[in-house]
């Protein structure tokens, strides 16, 4: 009798609650910029998705945005200077709304955005790697933040998309031989040559390299001014190759 009756219940539940629908329900999410629900395994609808800037026309070393496709694919900057580090990935044109997922992401703690964008830009370099044959790098580091701006916003941006490229690139993380030792508030009224001196003596780097190739990796690359200034370093101390991994990159003119 008790087994008949636990039957009858197993199969009411079954009815009640198809497996279909528990995983859907386990897998509904809400997409973040329209809120509709959606079951996908990013939490961004496939319209917005689509929608967003996508940096698919930029320069393949530098990754500055282009407008037009040129035949080389380089940007003037690079064909005249080209820069020390090998290649820059940036999975999106730093304008809207990632330049306000990536503020959010910053400066009001909305990490979620930041690992929504990281899982992107992992998906992204994961295609150029397999496309272009690429070296995978052997250590993921970090673009620092000084202690000061540290303990005002509790965590550092480039260590939280280090994280996710790390779990989804199988790629190690060394995110303490980089750091920076002095505050450099605001740059701009400042020519070109003052601002590499000044970043020059911002950073240090606390050990040796074994010829390793290094990923840097920024939330947003502006001038470039920055990652040059640590990839000579990473080179300096042995690495033999630097690329420059970032969420966006800024197009010319902003
Ligand atoms: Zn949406
Ligand atoms: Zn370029």
């Amino acid at each position: 009798m008790t087994r008949k009756l636990s039957t009858k219940i197993t199969k009411m539940v079954n009815k009640l609650f198809p497996v279909r629908s528990i995983k859907e329900s386990l897998s509904q999410k809400h997409c973040y910029l329209c809120k509709q629900t959606i079951y996908e395994a990013l939490p961004i609808c496939n319209d917005c998705k689509a929608d967003l800037p996508w940096n698919t026309l930029a320069c393949t070393i530098c990754a500055l945005p282009m407008k037009i496709s040129s035949d080389t694919g380089i940007c003037g900057n690079c064909l005249c200077n080209e820069p020390i580090y090998s290649q820059c990935i940036s999975a999106f044109s730093y304008t809207f709304p990632i330049n306000a997922l990536i503020s959010d992401f910053k400066y009001n703690k909305q990490r979620h955005f930041g690992k929504l964008m990281s899982k992107m830009l992992a998906i992204k370099i994961e295609k150029e790697i397999k496309k272009n044959e690429l070296q995978k790098p052997d250590l993921l580091m970090p673009v620092p933040i000084h202690i000061n701006r540290f303990d005002t916003r509790g965590f550092n941006q480039s260590e939280d998309i280090c994280i996710d490229l790390s779990k989804y690139l199988n790629i190690a993380i060394d995110r303490h031989s980089l750091q920076r030792t002095i505050h450099t508030p605001s740059q701009t009224a400042l020519t070109k040559q003052e601002r590499q001196k000044n970043l020059h003596q911002a950073f240090n780097i606390q050990k040796k390299l074994n010829g390793e190739v290094i990923a840097l990796v920024d939330d947003v690359i502006t001038t470039g001014a920055t990652i040059e200034c640590l990839s000579t370093l990473l080179l300096n101390a042995g690495a033999k190759e630097v690329v420059v991994w970032s969420l966006a990159r800024t197009p010319l003119g902003q």
